[in-house]
Parts: structure tokens; C-alpha cells; sequence
């Protein structure tokens, strides 16, 4: 089947909304490396566009109606957003959801230690990285130090020009020869992800001087000590701002797009919606990378808790009318799909995999061998999407990742499909997935973006 190219829809005009867009893209992500980061930036934003906290509406016992707009926050790291809409929430909700974590090395709960007068940290990588691709870069360090008092310092260190960053080394390839020989995943193997932080000791000591000069700069810059790495939570990631990439200037470079790709324009677009038919909502949500997992990740029941709260503030809570809500929703789960890349076409199945610049992908299925793990779904749900994207002349392409056997992967899509909702894989293609810095189209983030909206608005029963 033909896929046209999105970039021949734009006139001038066009084009610069496109370009205009991504610049904001390229701000949110780089200022937002971490889940929590994004949750607070989202929450000014959506409280700059009228949303006020349900929290804050259930403890003065409030009501709300249609046309309210409300956020509720999960311990900092997921953000489900509401629009309230014309019909009863029994009709089922619009839901764009996506994850804002990312790939990246978590520092230990212990991590300082030196060895031959250096500093050095120690780190856990978190999700599926290949770790060889981690070395030999200037890192940031991003995070929260929560200390017995209950006060927390926020963290976010090597980002601007005028800061240190930190790094992993690599073996210089003069002395590669043993290294070399072994197999690509244990070419650079996790425990050997450490950090070198710091080389000046403290004059006079004897014992780790250079460990106890980092330990006062610690206590200088964030009031923390040694034991209060127990109760922080610092991520290391790529430091640097995203950048456009191609002499065109037609893509995007930077870390963490996997999957804020598809967050950002989600929110972007649930804050273009006012007065909806249907109740909108967006859910960004914390552990897809580690399978949705704990009070943050999408097995949480966090969402479902706050519904109930939402239909409870609207007078209409039962626990037969949440049921409903929730088994009548829509979703689109937003995650980044593989897009072709010429240099590894034997991945791809050329009819079947995502392109660059032909829109937002659509993937029915995803998992792995014989689709295992996957949300399928129904023709009928993709017949209703295709029409709302074609009446405003969106363009979209179906896609799967990679070839048959070739590995594959999940995302948080069949989680929400265990509520009975009408679900389906959407996002937007991308290179170097789970790279320190993964490549993207700027005009399928575009379409995306327009795509979300007019799901949000046209979805209906
Ligand atoms: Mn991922
Ligand atoms: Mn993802």
C-alpha cells in the first residue's frame, strides 16, 4: 500500500507550525529528563490552562461538572489529566496514554566509594539499554534527596554550560584486545557502569580524601550526606540539550524521546480540547520501561482509584457506573514504534514496519514470537480511528516492530484492555530506540499531535 509522505501536505505556512511545535517538544525534553520533572513542568502547564488539583477539590468536598478540568498526581512520577465532558462518564472516556521514564543508570542507594584516589559512584541501569552505548559521554546528574526531616532537595546538575557533568569511561582501544573478543552485552557489563566523580582529595587526610571532598561538596550544594543517598532517588542521564538533526533540519536528536515523544504532544493536545462531547483524559505514567510495575506504573490502580474519585465529586459513583466508565473508553496507548533504518534493513519487513515522515503509527499488535504479550486490536475500533484521521486528513501508517522472530516488545496497552476498553498501540517511529539519543521525524510528532486531538474530539460511542 502507498504511504505518502506527510512533509508534501505542508505548505510554507504549514511548515513553520510544524517546525514552531517542535521547538517546544525540544525545550520539554530538554529540560525534562525524569518522571518527575515532567510531571511538575505538565502540571504548570496544565495549571496554566485552567486545571485545578483533585486532591485539593476532594479535601474542601467540591462538585464537579462538565466543562471542569482537573489533575491528579501519583507520588510525583504519573499525572492523569481530566476534561470533563457533556456526556456521563458511564459513556466511556477518551484516553491518550503514554510513559514519561526513560533508559537510563540509577545511582545505588550506596553508591560513593574510592578507588586509587578517584571518586566514584556506583550506578544500576534501568531498563533495557545496551550498555556499551552508555560510556565515553558527558552525563547529568537529575534527582531527589529526601532527608529524615522529611524536606527534599531536587538535584539537576550538568546541564548548563557552565556546570560539571560526570561519565562512565571506556577502554582506551590500544588495551581493547581481550575486550573486543567478547560478545556485544558483555562488551561493557553492568557493575562496571561506574561513575568517576571526582579526583581532589582533602588536604592532610588520610582516609579517602578524595570520597570526603565530594562528600563536602555534597553537603555545600544540597545540605546532604553520605546516608542520605538511602532515601534519594538520582538518575544519570545524557546531558545536553535535543537537538535538529539532517542538513534539512527535519529531525530531532535527543535523549529520553522513548516515549515523552508521545507524552508531550498527548498533553499538548488535551489542552487544545474545551467543552468535549465525551470526558478526555490524559495518562502519563512512571515503569513501562520495567513493565509497568509497582504504585507509578500502569498495574497500579492509581487511574481507576481516580475516576472513582472524579465520578464520586460529580455525584454518579457506583461501582457498577465506574465499571461502565471504564469498560466504554477508548484508548490510544502512545509509545514509540521502530522506524526503517537503511542501515539495518534485515530487521524490517518493508510493508510492515514504520517510516519516517509518513505520520503517526499505528501498531494493532505488538509483542514478541507469536504476538505474545500483546494487546490486538479490534477492526471495528480501527475502522472508527481511521475515519476520524482521514475526515481532517491526518496521516497515519500501520506498522509492527521489526520482523517476525526478529524480538519485540510491550507496552502499557493491554494493562488498560484488562478494563474491556477498546485499545490500540499508536506512536510516533523512531531510530536508536533506548540510545542515549534516539532520532525522530519532525513532522510525525506533528501529525501525532494532531492526530491525539482529533481522537479526543471526535471518539465517540
Ligand atoms: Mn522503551
Ligand atoms: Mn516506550
Amino acid at each position: 500500500m502507498e504511504r505518502k509522505s506527510a512533509w508534501e501536505k505542508y505548505d510554507k505556512k504549514g511548515l513553520k507550525k510544524v517546525f514552531d511545535f517542535c521547538e517546544g517538544y525540544k525545550e520539554f525534553i530538554t529540560e525534562c529528563k525524569t518522571e518527575r520533572e515532567c510531571v511538575d513542568r505538565l502540571v504548570e502547564n496544565a495549571e496554566s490552562c485552567g486545571y485545578r488539583d483533585l486532591q485539593e477539590i476532594i479535601e474542601k468536598g467540591e462538585k464537579l461538572k462538565a466543562g471542569d478540568k482537573v489533575y491528579a498526581v501519583n507520588m510525583g512520577k504519573t499525572l492523569a489529566l481530566f476534561n470533563i465532558g457533556k456526556d456521563s462518564l458511564e459513556a466511556g472516556m477518551n484516553i491518550l496514554g503514554a510513559h514519561i521514564d526513560s533508559p537510563r543508570l540509577d545511582l545505588k542507594q550506596n553508591p560513593l566509594y574510592e578507588d586509587e584516589s578517584l571518586a566514584m559512584m556506583e550506578t544500576h541501569y534501568y531498563g533495557g539499554v545496551k550498555k556499551y552505548q552508555w560510556v565515553a559521554r558527558p552525563m547529568a546528574l537529575h534527582g531527589v534527596v529526601v532527608k529524615k526531616d522529611g524536606t527534599s532537595v531536587a538535584v539537576k546538575l550538568g546541564e548548563s554550560p557552565d556546570e560539571p557533568v560526570i561519565g562512565v569511561s571506556d577502554l582506551l582501544i590500544h588495551l581493547s584486545a581481550t575486550q573486543l573478543q567478547k560478545k556485544g552485552d558483555k562488551v561493557v557489563e553492568g557493575e562496571d557502569l561506574n561513575l568517576l566523580v571526582g579526583s581532589i582529595p582533602v588536604k592532610g587526610e588520610k582516609k579517602e580524601p578524595v570520597k570526603k571532598a565530594i562528600l563536602k561538596i555534597l553537603k555545600e550544594k544540597y545540605g546532604m550526606d553520605e546516608a542520605d543517598f538511602q532515601s534519594a532517588e538520582f538518575e544519570v542521564v545524557p546531558a545536553e540539550a535535543a537537538r535538529d538533526y539532517g542538513l534539512d533540519s527535519s529531525m530531532i536528536i535527543g535523549y529520553g524521546q522513548d516515549d515523552r515523544i508521545c507524552a508531550y504532544p498527548s498533553a499538548e493536545a488535551m489542552f487544545a480540547v474545551s467543552d468535549p462531547q465525551r470526558t478526555c483524559v490524559c495518562l502519563l505514567v512512571d515503569k513501562e520501561e520495567i513493565g509497568s510495575v509497582g504504585a507509578t506504573g500502569m498495574h497500579s490502580r492509581f487511574f481507576e482509584n481516580t475516576v472513582a474519585e472524579i465520578m464520586n465529586a460529580m455525584g454518579c459513583y457506583s461501582e457498577l457506573s465506574l465499571r461502565r466508565a471504564m469498560s466504554s473508553s477508548h484508548v490510544l496507548s502512545s509509545d514509540v514504534s521502530a522506524a526503517f533504518d537503511p542501515n539495518y534493513p534485515s530487521v524490517m519487513e518493508k510493508n510492515n514496519c514504520a517510516y519516517f515522515g509518513k505520520g503517526v503509527a499505528f501498531n494493532k499488535y505488538t509483542g514478541s514470537r507469536g504476538k505474545s504479550g500483546s494487546n490486538d486490536a479490534n477492526p471495528e475500533y480501527i475502522a472508527k480511528l481511521r475515519r476520524i484521521l482521514d475526515d481532517e486528513n491526518i496521516y497515519y501508517q500501520t506498522s509492527e516492530l521489526g520482523k517476525v522472530d526478529q524480538g519485540g516488545g510491550g507496552t502499557i496497552a493491554y494493562i488498560l484492555a484488562n478494563y474491556g476498553m477498546e485499545v490500540i498501540d499508536s506512536g510516533i517511529a523512531v531510530q536508536n530506540m533506548h540510545a542515549p539519543y534516539e532520532v525522530a521525524s519532525k513532522v510525525d510528532i506533528y501529525e501525532a499531535r494532531l492526530a491525539y486531538e482529533a481522537f479526543l474530539r471526535n471518539m465517540l460511542k
